[in-house]
């Protein structure tokens, strides 16, 4: 008897193993990473194959059998399989997420299907076309239809006859019954991103630089087949990333390109389609149904070969696999804050090593953490320090807001930006402006020194919270109450950072009621085509203004944008975040980027309450190299990445008394477990149940157990074990694992 090691696709954690069920005769083409259905207590459920055996030591009483395999062909590949396995060790996730995140919901469930689409073709011996038409002189719609097939030559969907020759199927009932004609079904593909026009593609000559990354990639002999590129915004990356495609391709591998948002990306993603056609394939969660199964379908039959997608389509079914790009690779949206919480970074390094594929990390800003490794081997590093062509990097000048303040000029807009914003709008010409706006992350500063409240304890900045309007530390939980006066100057005028990017839009257009201004955030994309008709609108003809959030930071490539405007720099440098020097570092380098790409040189206004930060200094002078220096000497003196890190198990519940046995419980099992292995508690540097922090949010009650542990073995030990903690809760509290968190709220 064949036997089959099954995972039901139910979200629990009592029942996230496999169980074994008898294949019957009728399943023959049943294999490991099947799609099948299964009886499982009194219901019948979907569930995956995860390995055939021929032995059990379930007794036979107890075995049902597989009622149905559901498809033609496994959903997932053996590399899938043992990919999903990894990530519930390193994620501390249920095996069921790490399947479910691999497989589109609308090939699981099934709620999406094939379409299919009816065709009509000649069914006669072209030579006595003339004296099939004469009998048809009485019928004259049939021979019309004859006849446009005839010159059409080819078989034609019935909704192309319909849409030609008017109301067609009476006739063409009567056409089929009479064998003049076959009817044909054929399996369609819907098109995402149908409407946008494909781009003519362009061929370059490669620059030097160009050339030199592209041949170290692939000429490469040391072993380690990971790269980073360091690329300054506008230097040719994707033409490297576009001809690296075209080679992998031609060795009949595939490759997964990973993009931060792909409706932020629009013209990567033309730019890929007008060069691989049908060899390219579009995966994000904007797509409908029908059109994710329709793409994935064809990445899984090898018809598509080269995926584009934002972070889940890392685990696109590409069968073999050449090459992972990440584009961007700093951005934060790589990192899943849901379940299951994995690193797409982590995730393509690993489906590489399965592959013996290459990865390549792409940046103009690299990941400090990232960047020390690459210069430490773990990388190869490679660079492409210019702009292509004749477009020079923008100028850049720094306002100093306080001076605004005491020159009483109370606008968002500094007396500087606004002149330079006339000047732009005068000759016709584009300009954008950025605000960083992080929803919840408000600090209190002073509007007269630029003082900001950090923790005395941590060095971060301490987070406002409306609700009960004390400031917290997200690290050490220490809270105080804001201050009314400023404790540096003595200035009143010590207050919450607020606006908006509607405030700010609404000022530009009073300012400029010549300008066209359009805004870019989280309210005004709400559609699927939003960021599309934006961005189309922008690029029209005209003196227009973008106001926007990060949305526009992003991989935009205009021509004549030759100003832009940072409109609080500081904003993100006072999230309470240790990497919040660093988000303002990349922040301001990609807004930056965005000017000047075109023939005319572009200028960037920086304005800030704290013009001498290091972060926005080497930002307004594209030095990437000089901030690293400063700020991984940063990261050593106060031990955060890629030093240390910090991780936590965050415990929810109702039941506060819950929450808060299941955090010490924990506790308590970590403890024991440093007593008896002294080389691993030597590398923790703290742990604690942040006491001050748990915190009520939608009704539920917060406790978190953190750890700060050394990046070394003895580290990496500890912080296994620490993973594993969830084995001993009660289920007194929902539990999750956040390794090096993006915020701590
Ligand atoms: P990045 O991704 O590094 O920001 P892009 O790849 O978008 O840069 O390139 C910037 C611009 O330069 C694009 O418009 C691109 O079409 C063009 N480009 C890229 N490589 C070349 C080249 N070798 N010669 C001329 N133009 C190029
Ligand atoms: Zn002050
Ligand atoms: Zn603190």
């Amino acid at each position: 008897m064949r036997i089959a090691e099954i995972i039901v696709d139910e979200a629990h954690a009592d029942i996230d193993r496999v169980f074994d069920y008898y294949i019957q005769a009728d399943c023959e083409n049943i294999s490991a990473g099947s799609r099948v259905l299964v009886p499982f207590g009194r219901r019948k459920i979907e569930g995956y194959v995860i390995k055939l055996k021929d032995t059990t030591d379930v007794p036979k009483n107890k075995m049902k059998s597989i009622l149905k395999v559901l498809d033609e062909y496994p959903v997932f590949t053996e590399k899938q399989l043992e990919l999903a396995q990894w990530m519930k060790q390193q994620y501390s996730c249920l095996l069921i997420y790490a399947l479910r995140v691999m497989l589109p919901s609308p090939v699981r469930g099934g709620s999406a299907s094939a379409k299919q689409q009816k065709y009509a073709e000649i069914n006669f011996d072209l030579k006595i076309a003339d004296e099939i038409i004469e009998t048809l002189k009485n019928s004259k719609k049939q021979k019309q239809i004859i006849e446009y097939l005839l010159e059409k030559g080819e078989d034609i969907p019935l909704s192309q006859i319909n849409s030609d020759l008017g109301e067609s199927s009476g006739s063409i009932k009567l056409l089929r019954e009479k064998k003049l004609i076959n009817i044909t079904e054929k399996r369609i593909y819907r098109k995402p991103m149908g409407t946008m026009e494909d781009k003519q593609d362009k061929r370059f000559v490669h620059t030097s630089a160009q050339k030199a990354a592209i041949e170290k990639i692939l000429n490469n002999k040391t072993g380690n087949k990971k790269f980073i590129i360091h690329g300054i915004t506008g230097s040719g990356k994707t033409e490297v990333y576009m001809h690296l495609c075209s080679k992998m391709l031609s060795e009949g591998k595939g490759v997964i390109i990973l993009v931060p948002e792909i409706s932020l990306t629009p013209q990567m993603v033309s730019s890929f389609r007008a060069r691989f056609k049908e060899e390219g394939a579009v995966l994000h969660s904007r797509l409908s149904a029908g059109e994710r199964l329709d793409e994935w379908q064809r990445i899984h039959s090898g018809e598509a070969r080269i995926v584009i997608g934002a972070r889940s389509a890392v685990f696109a079914p590409v069968a073999s696999i050449g090459l992972i790009v990440v584009d961007e690779e700093h951005e934060t949206s790589y990192k899943s804050e849901t379940q299951p919480r994995y690193d797409a970074v982590e995730v393509a390094q690993y489906r590489c090593a399965q592959h013996d594929a290459v990865l390549l990390l792409g940046s103009a800003t690299p990941t400090v953490s990232r960047y020390y490794q690459a210069i430490n081997g773990e990388y190869n590093l490679l660079s492409l320090p210019e702009r292509v062509g004749d477009a020079e990097l923008p100028e850049t000048r720094i306002v100093d807001m306080r001076e605004e303040f005491k020159a009483k000029n109370m606008s968002i807009i500094s007396r500087k930006l606004k002149a330079e914003l006339e000047a732009c709008i005068d000759k016709g010409e584009k300009a954008i402006l950025f605000l960083n706006r992080r929803g919840y992350s408000t600090h209190v500063s002073c509007r007269d020194c630029g003082y900001v409240v950090k923790c005395e304890h941590c060095d971060v900045t301490m987070t406002y919270h409306m609700t009960d309007s004390r400031l917290r530390c997200h690290y050490c939980g220490m809270e105080i109450k804001p201050p009314s006066i400023c404790p540096e100057c003595g200035s009143k005028y010590i207050k919450y950072f607020g606006g908006g990017t509607q405030k700010v839009a609404e000022e530009a257009q009073k300012l400029f009621p010549k300008a066209e201004v359009i805004r870019m955030d989280a309210d005004t994309t709400n559609k699927k085509t939003s960021h599309y008709d934006i961005l189309s609108e922008f690029e029209k003809e005209g003196a227009k203004i973008l106001v926007g959030t990060q949305m526009i930071t992003k991989g935009l490539d205009f021509h004549d944008v030759t100003l832009v405007g940072v409109i609080a720099a500081d904003m993100s440098l006072y999230a309470s975040d240790y990497r919040a020097t660093e988000r303002t570092f990349q922040l301001v380098s990609q807004v930056a980027g965005r000017a000047g790409r075109g023939s005319r040189k572009g200028s960037v206004v920086i304005q800030t309450y704290d013009p001498d930060n290091f972060s926005i200094i080497h930002a307004s002078n594209h030095d990437y190299e000089a901030f690293y220096a400063e700020e991984i000497k940063m990261r050593q003196i106060m031990l955060y990445p890629p030093f240390a890190y910090y991780s936590r198990w965050v415990f929810l519940s109702e039941d506060e008394e819950g929450a808060k046995y299941e955090a010490e419980n924990a506790f308590k099992k970590m403890r024991e477990y440093l007593e008896a292995n002294p080389d691993a508690a030597a590398s923790v540097i703290s742990m604690d149940i942040a006491p001050t922090l748990y915190v009520k949010i939608k009704g539920k009650y917060r406790y978190q157990l953190l750890i700060k542990y050394y990046t070394n073995e003895n580290g990496q030990k500890a912080m296994s074990f620490f993973s594993s903690l969830n084995r001993y809760s009660v289920s007194l509290a929902f539990m999750t694992l956040e390794i090096d968190p993006l915020n701590m709220i």
